[in-house]
């Protein structure tokens, strides 16, 4: 028999952090009265975090590891630990701290009230830059609009699910995977808690600018077309305005009889043109390359050892 919860937690260099976050959940999740277990996934840790999950599963005999091959990115990370979780209600958790361990006691009430889905909703954010908060506010919005997805929005990962959630998740086996979209996707009832996002405990955020950048188009491409559709827009805009254009200049040509050299006109013309086709070419090219690495049906992880599982 599997426990009741399994915890998972990506770790990409958290040495600082891991210590007081396996006190914190331990502490917990013994309140809760359940059985459970800790699933970390070391997602290519080049500092001393893999040592630590190593000695923590030696001491305990509710902790597993999962170590990577390498560093896959979280979303990868957060499906490698949930393909190996046993429990009824599974708990995804970011190893910095910033989602409180102990609102998976209020995560646990709602599911224990019929919700497969209890997805944590930040109210606040605090010790992040203005730029993130800004961006991220702007993106899950966005994201909402042009989805046909019902994503709700500022929340995370940090979720639980039950356990015919986690079985329909694993049967969704897309590369450049957005996980909360998916999860929101996959239905059930589903309902958000409250909480306040607390700072880093420690250590840097591991999503920089470029990440950020992959993980919001990836989340933006795997469920929706708009962009595509954004380039026939422009195609049809700038048509209209081209046929104006054309009949302008016939008049100039034929009844005005008064033609100019028109080097500027046709300059802004052309290079108008050429970026809106670049543009356009490169949208398609997102959708192409993604439509490439599925294909290919490369794993999407490999695992180098795991740890402290029960032999079955
Ligand atoms: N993480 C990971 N692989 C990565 C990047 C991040 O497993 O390539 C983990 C990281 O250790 C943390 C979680 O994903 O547990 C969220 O990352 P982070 O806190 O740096 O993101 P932020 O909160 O700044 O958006
Ligand atoms: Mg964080």
């Amino acid at each position: 028999m599997g426990p009741v919860i399994s915890v998972v937690i990506p770790v990409f260099n958290e040495a600082a952090i891991l210590p007081e976050l396996y006190r914190r959940l331990v502490a917990t999740l013994t309140t809760s009265s359940e059985s459970y277990e800790l699933l970390f996934v070391n997602d290519g840790s080049t500092d001393s975090s893999l040592g630590q999950m190593v000695k923590l599963s030696e001491r305990d005999s509710q902790v597993r590891v999962i170590d990577l091959s390498r560093n896959f990115g979280h979303q990868i990370a957060i499906t490698a630990g949930i393909d190996h979780a046993a429990g009824q209600a599974v708990v995804i958790i970011d190893a910095d701290l910033q989602d409180p361990p102990e609102l998976i006691i209020r995560l646990l009430e709602q599911w224990r009230a019929g919700y497969q889905v209890v997805y944590a909703v930040r109210e606040q954010r605090r010790g992040e830059t203005r730029f993130k908060k800004w961006t991220a506010a702007l993106f899950y919005r966005l994201i909402r609009r042009i989805t046909n997805v019902d994503i709700p929005v500022d929340t995370g990962d940090f979720r639980l699910l039950d356990r015919m959630v986690v079985e329909a998740f694993r049967q969704i086996r897309e590369k450049h995977r957005f996980v909360r979209g998916l999860i929101s996707w996959i239905g059930f009832r589903q309902t958000g808690v409250p909480y306040v996002r607390e700072e880093r405990y420690a250590g840097e955020t591991k999503y920089p600018l470029r990440k950020m950048l992959k993980f919001a188009s990836d989340g933006i491409t795997s469920f929706s077309f708009m962009p595509l559709q954004l380039a026939t827009y422009l195609g049809f805009i700038v048509s209209v305005l081209s046929f104006l254009a054309i009949c302008w200049v016939l008049y100039q040509f034929l009844v005005a009889r008064h033609t100019v050299p028109g080097w500027s006109s046709l300059m802004v013309a052309v290079l108008f043109l050429g970026g809106i086709q670049l543009i356009t070419i490169g949208l398609i090219g997102e959708y192409v390359g993604r439509i490439y690495d599925e294909v290919k049906r490369r794993p999407l992880y490999l695992v180098r050892q795991q740890l402290g599982f029960p032999r079955q």
